[in-house]
């Protein structure tokens, strides 16, 4: 099984050497872009590839405006702070996430509370959402507070695993039941949707991620995005130091943060959102063959939800327990493919050891089987 596997891969990639979990692909305008930026001279904080990244976005997710960041990270620290989370608040999120979700609830000085996922979506539990709110939260003045630790829960950040789309509409009805902001990490679900429509368009706010590793890179970055005019405008002057516009004068009404994206980084943005549909499509293919080469055995392949469309970033595979997900991690690792558990729960590291959490059986069990295997597009 093993070693078919890495044939497999091996086969469909085309190469002897070393095949990474998720390699970048500048097959299109890239180097055009960025050098037009240094030849500008406009490479840092301002410039045309920013506006029109920010257009091109918006328009892909079908979402009014985008506010590019320097990060994914910041993307999602300052969508925490505009939907109303402050110090000593809580945030509810999933512990199967990348540690960014939870690093970004801390910055804003709340504290993440675990609720499991669903072993399907991979995504928030909108059932045990729902349950843990009406045993352990009241709602007091139009606020959600936690009857244990007496905080206000302000927020809930749902997380699109792997590009699959969480059960995003039973999270935001549960989620205006109990007065709580939905903000979406959709830092990995660019191309994604929910009954057609694109995930991280759900809440007032939500957060994209164009690391080198998402479906599409900027080098580094992150896009926020919003339909609420004045949120959009606070993000962006948020991002940009709390500078009020004036010819020549310098003064800034509130602390801000230098999260805006580099213009160098946006043109290589532009170049990559372009080729964004074929990525898609490849990646569809892919995925395809996959589940056809996983249908004749004990491990399943993740599949798209009913009613979703999943972007197929990081394919998935559920191994049936754990001792054999650590023989396949070993065996195709020790043989150049790389293959990678899930990260270690949120709720296990020792920096969130100490936060609330309800039932986490679901992802404790997603815990020790998934394994996430080569997902580059292949050219
Ligand atoms: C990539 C990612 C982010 C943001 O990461 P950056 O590296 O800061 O762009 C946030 N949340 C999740 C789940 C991610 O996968």
């Amino acid at each position: 099984m093993y070693s078919q596997f890495v044939e497999f891969v091996r086969d469909t990639y085309q190469t002897k050497d070393f095949i990474p979990l998720h390699a970048p692909i500048f097959a299109g305008n890239e180097k055009r872009y960025v050098l037009d930026a240094i030849e500008s001279t406009y490479v840092s904080s301002v410039g045309n590839y920013v506006d029109e990244l920010e257009r091109m976005f918006a328009e892909f997710v079908g979402a009014k405006y985008a506010i590019a960041t320097v990060n994914g990270t910041s993307a999602l620290h300052i969508a925490l702070l505009l939907s109303g989370v402050e110090v000593n608040n809580e945030v509810i999120t999933q512990p199967l996430t990348f540690v960014a979700t939870c690093n970004a609830i801390n910055y804003c000085g709340a504290q993440p509370v675990f609720i499991d996922v669903d072993r399907n979506t991979m995504g928030l539990s909108p059932v045990k959402l729902q349950a843990w709110l009406e045993e352990f939260s009241e709602i007091k003045g139009g606020q959600c507070v936690n009857k244990v630790s007496g905080r206000v829960i302000r927020a809930c950040v749902p997380m699109h695993t792997f590009g699959h789309p969480a059960e995003i509409d039973g999270l935001k009805a549960v989620c205006e039941r109990f007065c709580i902001a939905l903000v979406e990490d959709a830092a990995e679900s660019l191309g994604s949707l929910f009954r057609g429509q694109h995930t991280g368009t759900f809440g007032a706010l939500a957060a994209f991620s164009f690391n080198g590793n998402k479906i599409i890179t900027s080098g580094g970055g992150g896009m926020i995005v919003t339909n609420d005019e004045a949120l959009a405008r606070r993000a962006k002057h948020i991002t940009t130091t709390a500078k009020v516009q004036h010819k020549w004068e310098y003064m800034h009404d509130q602390i801000g943060f230098n999260y805006r994206m580099p213009n160098l980084n946006a043109a290589l943005g532009c170049a990559q959102l372009e080729q964004l549909p074929v990525f898609l499509e490849r990646k569809r293919e892919l995925a395809e063959k996959y589940k056809e080469f996983f249908s004749k055995s004990d491990i399943s392949f993740v599949l798209e939800g009913e009613g979703c469309k999943a972007n197929y970033w990081l394919n998935t595979l559920i191994l049936p327990d754990r001792a054999t997900r650590d023989k396949f991690l070993e065996l195709t690792n020790e043989n150049g493919v790389m293959t990678r558990p899930a990260w270690v729960l949120m709720s296990r590291l020792h920096m969130f050891a100490d936060c609330l959490a309800g039932d986490l059986s679901d992802a404790l069990w997603l815990e020790e089987r998934l394994v996430n295997i080569p997902s580059s597009v292949v050219i």
